[in-house]
This record gives structure tokens, C-alpha cells and sequence, in this order.
């Protein structure tokens, strides 16, 4: 919850430490998941204070390590300790239990042991939170001491005969790993427990803790345990817990820690001239998550580079790790930007939902090398085409008799009404086309709309690519593991114009905008733009589909619903609406033979810049698709090493194979909107 207030404390490294699942507990706030999935998507590793919380926890974050409860040993081996006075009346045999009494604490099996053992005395010792007292079981053999401090537990303890772990096993225990086992080991007690999975699996299998399930055996158990324990118990118990000591278990979270440091620290060296031409307005990272993308901002490790490489979005990021995992070059990344991805970019919501800044993305290709490299980094093959052809002959039989054939097809509307007809082509594509490019169809050029499929069937997703797919952890999350190499160092929040003179003749890959580049020179390329109006609703669900498009009366063309694209389940909604502009960033570079010409001189002086290579839908004025993006950039990866079947075998250098998981009905929800974006 500490994230309402924290989220925009600069730091080095972000250690999500989850001790329990708290939103199990009575009274939890509502808000605790939403903001533990901010957490998990700021977070460089997380640690699970059990077993079965790693369980639930390790596939939401690629570097997730279980440490179940750790304790100062010495502390609560102190049997020489004199019987505290509230207690020194009570007679033996104690069975003594010490924590909170709560929704945890399964009083009716306590009143049920109690009853059956009135000879063995039960003492409590903790406060009473969230459950009303007088629903805790009386006898005269069951004795509530209240709270005691840390200082106090080990004299209480080791006037124990027994000690006891009696929770009920429901939501609030399901993931809870007693820290209070070890503690009652090292004292030397003999320890009966419900069955608590993580005191099942750490100490019940292994036999250094009694497990009973009901009142009868709860009972017969306690009584059994009066009985001495054998020194090989004991010499088990001491071997076990040198394994949790409080040293160790902290030097392998700080390794842990180190290990994720290292990968940022050395932007904390010595300062360069990248460091100088930082403003310091772009040095304020605007959220936690944000801070894990951008804190490679400041002192930059190398002296020298062999590469630069401007832009980290698909085209810059590819780049820089073919070059730094295959031909072990130093790179300097960049961007304007304080993110890596480029338009990808993606980052969770003060609702805690994975939405994309920049439109939404859904990644498809048909390549399956493109897929196969991507997938290295968490890119989940979520469905293949499946192929439902109910009426498909019916349906373009319809179309058939509708169909106009123009003689030349030139524009898109040429190729529109070419394949639905003029009636569809007004209804769905020339209102939207007209928002979407401040352009009527007639003035755009063919390949714009030749890239919107049309269907003959009742597959209601967007694109009919084999391969569909959403990135596990996000297209942030992606990046991040794509550029994890110590080869490459990343510079966010700097444009390209301040840094040129600092690298001369560096050998550079430029993914900005080609005309920028050559200081417009020419003029400027024309680009269609969006603004974006992101808002969360306080409600399940928004639109009937993920994506549903307006191609006619509202401002905005489509909008988007993000959890429907991810799969991820929340009580509230995030969406966006798209509204067309003619200013902005660059985003769609407008098709037409005029801009197609001015492109070409572009090009023509690219070609004689020689080590740089324009790569990207910005570098080559193209309207490509990310996977599109991907090959153009292993294809100049290739193209640099000079050896194709070095860069084609290199796929997983570095890196291990991940497993993939499927969300269930598929992660990728299906774009249903009838009319497509362009
Ligand atoms: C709204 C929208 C929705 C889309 N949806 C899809 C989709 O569903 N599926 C799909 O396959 N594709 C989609 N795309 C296309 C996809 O975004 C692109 O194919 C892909 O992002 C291109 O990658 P890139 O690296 O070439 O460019 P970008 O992602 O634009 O990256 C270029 C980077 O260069 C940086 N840069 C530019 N100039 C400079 C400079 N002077 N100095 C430093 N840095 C600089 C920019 O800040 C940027 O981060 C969509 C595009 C948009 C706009």
C-alpha cells in the first residue's frame, strides 16, 4: 500500500520482499492487488517469505526467489530462562502457542483438544486482532497471557513442554509459513502443527514437526510430543536450522540484490560526456517503473564505444543486442525518450493495469524466425490461426456480386471497393480512413488498405497471422531482458541532436526520423499522429470487444480495452481513445507518391552516409508492423556481421530457453471490431 506515496522515490534497485497474501486476510483494502501488480512490474527481483507463495508468485516475474522464515537462532535457544511470573503458576505439561489471535487461530480445534487432554495445559500468549474475545474458547486448562515483546517469547517458550501451530486452514493461512517453527525448534520443543503446506513440506515430511489434521489427532499428537525426542532429532533440528540463520539467508538475498545492481551499476562510475549533455529535466523519472527503465540515465561506463545506436524501440533495441551478444560490441543505446520499447512501451496504471502508452499492440507475424528470436525474451505464442469457416463460401459469394473492378488499382479505395464493394466500403472504411489520415481513401495509396485483412469467416481477431502473440511480462518487461547484457549501456531521456558531436564518426544505427537526421534538408516527411486519451472505469468492463473502432460519428477512432488484451483480471477497467491528429509525434508515415519521392532523396543521401545504417518505420519512412521491424533489423544484423549463418544461428546465445505459459481461452483476446485500425 506504501506505493500511493512511494512510487516516485528514485532508486537503484526495487526488492518487492512479499511476506504473505495479504489480500487473503480479514479487512484487506481492495486496492492491495492492483497495487501489488505495480509492484511486480516495478520490481527488479522479488522475494516469496515461503514456499507456496513462491509457487503462486514465480510466474509473475522473471527473477523471483523463495526465502522462507529465517530466525536469530541464539535468541530463542535461551532455556536457562527463569518462568515468567504469569506464567509460573500454571502447571505442567504446557502446550504453548505465541502470536496473533486472529481469523488464523483455529479456536473451535483448541476447545476440542482442551477438552479431550484436561490434564495438558494450553497457554496463548499475543494479542487478540479482528476476532471478538469472547469467541475464544474458556477452560480451566486454557490460559490467555496477552502480548508479550520479542525480548520476553524465549523465557515463555522454554517452559513449554510443547509448542503448538494451531491455524485453521483457510484464506488467510493458505500461503503462510510460519516463522514461529524454526523459533520453537531452536528452543528445542517438540512442535504440533495443522497442516500448513509450507510447515508441511519444510519440517512435517522430514519429521521434525508433528502434523495432525483434526481435534483427535491434534490432541493425541500433543501428548505423544511430551515424551523425549531423541538426539538425532535434535542433531536434524540443528542441521535444519543452520540453513535458515538470519546471515545466511541475508547474504543470499544481498547477492541476490547485487546481482541486479551490477547490471546498473556501472552507469555509477566515472563521469562522460553523455553525462554533460543531460538536462536535468529529463533526469526525474515520473514513476517507479519507470525509474527501473530509466535509471541507466548518468555516467556512462565505457570511454569508447564501437556502436551507437539511436532510438530503443524495436528496430534500436534488436540492434543492440545482435551486436552485443554475437559480435561482443560495446553499444551505446539512446533514446529522446526516458523508456525503452519505443511505441511498445507499456506500464502499469495507477489501477494496476498493463496498459500501452503509446496504442495498443498486438503482436502477429507470419515469420517464424521472427518468433523464434523474439521469444527469447518472453514473447508468449499465444494461438495459432484457427481457421472457423462457417458460411465462408456464402460470404464471398455475397461480396462477389457487390465487388466494383477498378482498371488500375491505385488508392485505397480502389482496393476496397475491390473487394467488398462500394456499400461496406462507405459504411465502414471511408468514413474511419478520413478520421484516421485527414485523407479521403481516394488520396491514399493502395498499400494502406491493402493491409487490412477482410474475412470470409467468423475468426473475430483483428489480424490472421499464424503467429499472434503478447509478451509474458509486457513489452517493457521484454525490452529490459532483451538489452540485460553488459555489453550494452543505455542513455534515456537524450536526443540524438545533443550527443552527435560527442561520438564523430562513430559507427551508428539510426532509428529516428531519416529526414531529422539530415536536418530536413528536403522538408520534412509528412506524418500522421495521435493523441491519446487514457482513462480507468470504475467497472468490470467497458466495450463488448477489446478493440472497437468509430469510423464515423465520434472524434476519436477506435478505443481499446486493455485488460481484454492481456487477459489480466482486475475489478476496474483502463481504456484508450485514439484521436487522429495532423501534428504530434511521428507515428504513420503517409503514404502517397509525392512523399514516396521525397522519401527517395532521403534515402539516396542515407546510402552515402557511410556506418550508419537507418533502420525502422522513422529511419526508412515505411509503415511497417513491429514484426516487420524485428526482420528489417536482424537482416541489417546480418548484413553488419557479413555472415549470415552466424547471425541465424545465434538466436539463443546468452540466454536461457523460457517455458511458456498460456493464459487459459488464450492471453491474446480477440480484436472484434468489424472495421480495423490502419
Ligand atoms: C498507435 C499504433 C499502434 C500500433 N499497433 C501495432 C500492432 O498492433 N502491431 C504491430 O505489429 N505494429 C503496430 N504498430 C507499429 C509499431 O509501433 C512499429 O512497427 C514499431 O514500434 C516500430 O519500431 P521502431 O523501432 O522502428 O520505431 P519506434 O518504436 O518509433 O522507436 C523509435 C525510437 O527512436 C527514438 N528517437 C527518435 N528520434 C530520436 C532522436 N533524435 N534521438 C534519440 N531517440 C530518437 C524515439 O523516441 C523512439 O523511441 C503500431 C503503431 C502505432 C503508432
Amino acid at each position: 500500500m506504501a506505493l500511493g506515496f512511494s512510487n516516485d522515490l528514485p532508486a537503484a534497485a526495487t526488492v518487492y520482499d512479499c511476506m504473505d497474501e495479504l489480500s487473503g486476510f480479514a479487512g484487506a483494502p481492495p486496492q492491495l492487488l492492483d497495487r501489488e501488480a505495480q509492484l511486480f512490474s516495478a520490481a527488479d527481483v522479488v522475494f516469496t517469505g515461503g514456499l507456496r507463495l513462491y509457487q503462486a508468485k514465480r510466474d509473475r516475474h522473471p527473477n523471483v526467489h523463495a526465502f522462507p522464515s529465517s530466525i536469530d537462532a541464539a535468541h530463542f535457544a535461551r532455556t536457562s530462562e527463569q518462568d515468567p511470573q504469569d506464567q509460573a503458576s500454571i502447571p505442567h505439561p504446557r502446550a504453548g502457542f505465541y502470536g496473533v489471535l486472529d481469523e488464523r487461530f483455529d479456536h473451535q480445534l483448541i476447545a476440542e483438544a482442551a477438552r479431550l487432554k484436561p490434564s495438558i495445559h494450553f497457554v496463548f500468549i499475543g494479542p487478540i486482532v479482528k476476532i471478538d474475545p469472547v469467541a475464544l474458547p474458556q477452560a480451566a486448562n486454557i490460559h490467555y497471557l496477552g502480548a508479550k515483546s520479542y525480548d520476553e517469547l524465549p523465557a515463555y517458550l522454554a517452559s513449554w513442554d510443547v509448542a503448538l501451530i494451531p491455524f485453521a486452514l483457510n484464506d488467510s493461512t493458505f500461503y503462510i509459513s510460519p516463522t514461529k517453527t524454526p523459533e520453537y525448534l531452536a528452543a528445542g520443543k517438540p512442535v504440533v502443527s495443522t497442516a500448513i503446506y509450507d510447515v508441511v513440506r519444510g519440517y512435517g515430511e522430514n519429521g521434525l514437526v508433528s502434523i495432525a489434521n483434526d481435534a483427535a489427532s491434534f490432541a493425541a499428537a500433543v501428548e505423544q510430543s511430551l515424551s523425549p525426542r531423541s538426539d538425532a532429532w535434535h542433531k536434524q533440528v540443528a542441521d535444519k536450522l543452520q540453513t535458515t540463520s538470519w546471515e545466511k539467508t541475508w547474504n543470499s538475498m544481498w547477492s541476490e540484490v547485487e546481482r541486479v545492481l551490477a547490471v546498473f551499476s556501472s552507469v555509477h562510475t566515472a563521469a562522460s560526456p553523455v553525462q554533460t549533455a543531460l538536462s536535468p529535466a529529463t533526469s526525474k523519472p515520473r514513476s517507479s517503473r519507470e525509474a527501473a527503465v530509466t535509471r541507466a540515465h548518468a555516467p556512462l561506463r565505457h570511454a569508447s564505444y564501437d556502436y551507437l545506436v539511436v532510438g530503443a524501440g524495436f528496430a534500436g533495441s534488436v540492434l543492440a543486442e545482435r551486436l552485443a551478444t554475437v559480435m561482443d560490441k560495446r553499444v551505446l543505446l539512446i533514446d529522446k525518450r526516458d523508456h525503452v520499447g519505443g511505441n511498445t512501451f507499456d506500464y502499469y496504471d495507477h489501477a494496476g493495469i498493463l496498459v500501452h502508452r503509446y496504442g495498443p499492440h498486438i503482436f502477429h507475424t507470419n515469420s517464424a524466425d521472427v518468433m523464434k528470436y523474439l521469444s527469447q525474451f518472453n514473447l508468449d505464442t499465444v494461438n495459432r490461426l484457427y481457421n472457423l469457416s462457417l458460411d465462408a463460401d456464402g460470404m464471398q459469394a455475397f461480396l462477389a456480386g457487390r465487388v466494383e473492378t477498378p482498371a488500375l488499382i491505385r488508392t485505397s479505395e480502389d482496393i476496397v471497393v475491390s473487394r467488398v464493394g462500394r456499400d461496406l466500403y462507405a459504411k465502414f472504411f471511408q468514413g474511419y480512413t478520413r478520421k484516421q489520415w485527414g485523407l479521403d481513401p481516394s488520396q491514399l495509396d493502395s498499400s494502406v488498405a491493402g493491409r487490412i485483412p477482410i474475412r470470409f469467416n467468423r475468426d473475430d481477431r483483428y489480424f490472421t497471422d499464424t503467429f499472434q502473440a503478447m509478451p509474458k511480462y509486457g513489452y517493457t518487461r521484454l525490452f529490459e531482458r532483451m538489452l540485460d547484457h553488459p555489453n550494452i549501456e543505455q542513455a534515456l531521456g537524450i536526443d540524438y541532436r545533443e550527443i552527435r558531436k560527442i561520438y564523430p564518426g562513430i559507427k551508428t544505427i539510426f532509428t529516428g526520423p531519416v529526414d531529422e537526421f539530415f536536418g530536413y534538408r528536403f522538408g520534412k516527411l509528412p506524418y500522421r499522429s495521435l493523441a491519446f486519451d487514457h482513462q480507468t472505469f470504475h467497472r468490470e468492463q467497458f466495450q463488448s470487444a477489446p478493440v472497437v473502432n468509430y469510423p464515423n460519428d465520434q472524434e476519436y477512432t477506435r478505443v481499446t480495452e486493455f485488460k481484454f488484451l492481456t487477459g489480466q483480471q482486475n475489478a476496474r477497467t483502463s481504456v484508450v481513445f485514439e484521436y487522429p491528429k495532423a501534428e504530434g509525434d511521428p507515428y504513420y508515415p503517409i503514404p502517397r507518391p509525392e512523399n514516396a519521392a521525397l522519401y527517395a532523396r532521403y534515402r539516396e543521401l542515407a546510402e552515402k552516409v557511410e556506418d550508419v545504417h537507418f533502420v525502422g518505420r522513422l529511419a526508412t519512412y515505411r509503415y511497417y508492423n513491429m514484426d516487420q521491424v524485428v526482420a528489417q533489423a536482424l537482416a541489417t544484423a546480418r548484413k553488419i556481421m557479413g555472415d549470415t549463418d552466424l547471425a541465424a544461428s545465434n538466436f539463443s546465445v546468452g540466454r536461457e530457453k523460457l517455458t511458456r505459459t498460456l493464459a487459459p481461452g488464450g492471453l491474446l483476446a480477440p480484436a472484434r471490431a468489424s472495421v480495423p485500425s490502419q
